[in-house]
């Protein structure tokens, strides 16, 4: 069997749900367990739902709206009829009680957020799966909630492997033989038994976890662009395709942020050895980018530019001159962990530590409020952190983006350079 994985931007319209359908039609053969995201930006719709929600804001009655909205005009362009379109229609019933009653002051923002975000997959599946039945694509919808069992880390799961890969396959196993599954990414449930996310992005590790557990012949991600290219080509224009990569270079380009595929996604399937293929699902027939077991280096000379926007500068240094060493360090990292901040870069020198991470206000005042005890906090924003793999010397590529930007901090290994510049 096979794992089809399509992201949000392959469903962001009546007509993108249409293609779907048709690269179904025309790319599917055997046995197939399909994956789809929420319809386009809604995850960021339902995240400013939750914040309204959250924090009882006049905003939340018509934010609720626009994602009606959205979803019934897709399902109107579709002309999904009206029988079926009550399946939809109960989810969004469903979504607009929550919203409106008044929550539980004892709930937490991520418990919160967990219950409403899953409504963007919930009712993407639903929508393209009556759609695909409608043209004669026969599937059968399924709850990934009630195979992808999780830790109970709300908006950050864990998954459970133990749990979860004899619930698939005892259950889809015998099931996926007689018709294509239609499933949603990103979301799962915690052993407590309620909603859980696995982070943003996270539908691309939720088709490595089922075809780990069905042990698939292979994964495809259909995304926007050919396949996984040297540089994002919304950024450098002069971006290439790269037709093959080993496990360990796709693991490595997610880490450092390469956005096409989720850094988790690999592992899975490099533990069964089942290739992972992205390709375009404007267009099918090209070729792509395969990732599978190699044990040369694929990418030989090839230079990858990953770019982060948005980054905020730490600078931690001790009020009483001691050595940022075990100690101080582990203070440190605990805050960090604690705030659940990821860092992107970091570097330490006798008395400070210097750390890069996505901006985000809450995270930042949590640290200052943990660390100002003990340390001098500086937290600048405004930042970019480049980072180029399979560095070499005299990149005149990287010459011109650096330019006469002023480089905050600067680190090099044996596989990549990294820069994190100033705006
Ligand atoms: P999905 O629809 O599955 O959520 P994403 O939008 O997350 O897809 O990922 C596809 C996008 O990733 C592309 O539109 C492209 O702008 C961006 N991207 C970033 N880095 C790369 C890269 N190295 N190769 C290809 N695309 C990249
Ligand atoms: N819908 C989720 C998000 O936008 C998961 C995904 O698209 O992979 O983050
Ligand atoms: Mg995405």
């Amino acid at each position: 069997m096979r794992v089809f994985k399509f992201g949000g931007a392959s469903v962001r319209s009546a007509g993108a749900v249409k293609n779907v359908g048709e690269v179904l039609r025309t790319q599917s053969e055997g046995p197939l367990l399909v994956v789809i995201s929420a319809m386009g930006k809604i995850t960021n719709k339902l995240e400013e739902l939750v914040e309204a929600y959250y924090h009882t804001k006049e905003t939340k009655k018509q934010l609720f709206e626009e994602v009606r909205f959205f979803h019934q005009e897709i399902t109107n362009e579709l002309q999904i009829d009206e029988y079926d379109y009550y399946e939809v229609d109960n989810l969004l019933i469903e979504l607009e009680c929550i919203i409106e009653k008044k929550r539980d002051e004892s709930s937490s923002y991520d418990t919160e957020y967990d219950r409403i975000v899953p409504f963007g997959e919930l009712l993407s599946t639903k929508i393209v799966s009556t759609y695909l039945n409608k043209i004669g694509y026969k599937n059968r919808w399924i709850d990934a909630r009630n195979f992808v069992i999780t830790t109970n880390k709300n908006r950050a799961a864990n998954v459970l492997w133990d749990e979860s890969v004899p619930l698939i396959k005892g259950s889809l196993e015998p099931l996926i033989e007689k018709q294509t599954i239609l499933t949603q990414g990103f979301i799962g449930r915690g052993l407590n038994h309620k909603n859980t996310t696995l982070g943003r992005e996270g539908s691309d590790y939720t088709a490595a976890i089922f075809a780990y557990a069905l042990d698939a012949e292979s994964v495809t991600i259909w995304k926007d662009v050919d396949g996984v290219m040297n540089a994002d080509p919304r950024r450098f224009e002069n971006a290439v395709l790269i037709p093959k990569l080993s496990y360990n270079e796709a693991i490595e380009l997610a880490y450092y942020g390469a956005s096409v595929l989720h850094p988790k996604t690999i592992q899975p399937l490099k533990n069964k050895a089942i290739p992972l293929y992205v390709k375009s699902f404007l267009d099918p027939s090209k070729p792509g980018t395969v990732i599978l077991e190699n044990a040369s280096r694929t990418l030989n000379e090839t230079q990858c530019y990953i770019v982060k926007d948005n980054q905020s500068l730490i600078t931690i240094a001790s009020k009483d001159f001691s050595f940022i060493v075990e100690d101080n360090l582990e203070i440190i990292f605990n805050a960090f962990n604690t705030a659940g901040v990821q860092l992107n870069l970091m570097q330490n020198s006798a008395i400070s530590f210097m750390a890069c991470f996505t901006a985000d206000e809450i995270k930042s005042s949590q640290l200052e409020e943990l660390l100002s005890d003990k340390f001098n906090v500086d937290l600048e924003k405004g930042h970019t952190l480049l980072t180029v793999f399979n560095y070499n010397n005299g990149n005149n590529e990287l010459k011109s983006i650096v330019n006469s930007r002023v480089i905050a901090l600067e680190q090099k290994s044996s596989s990549a350079l990294q820069l994190l510049l100033r705006d």
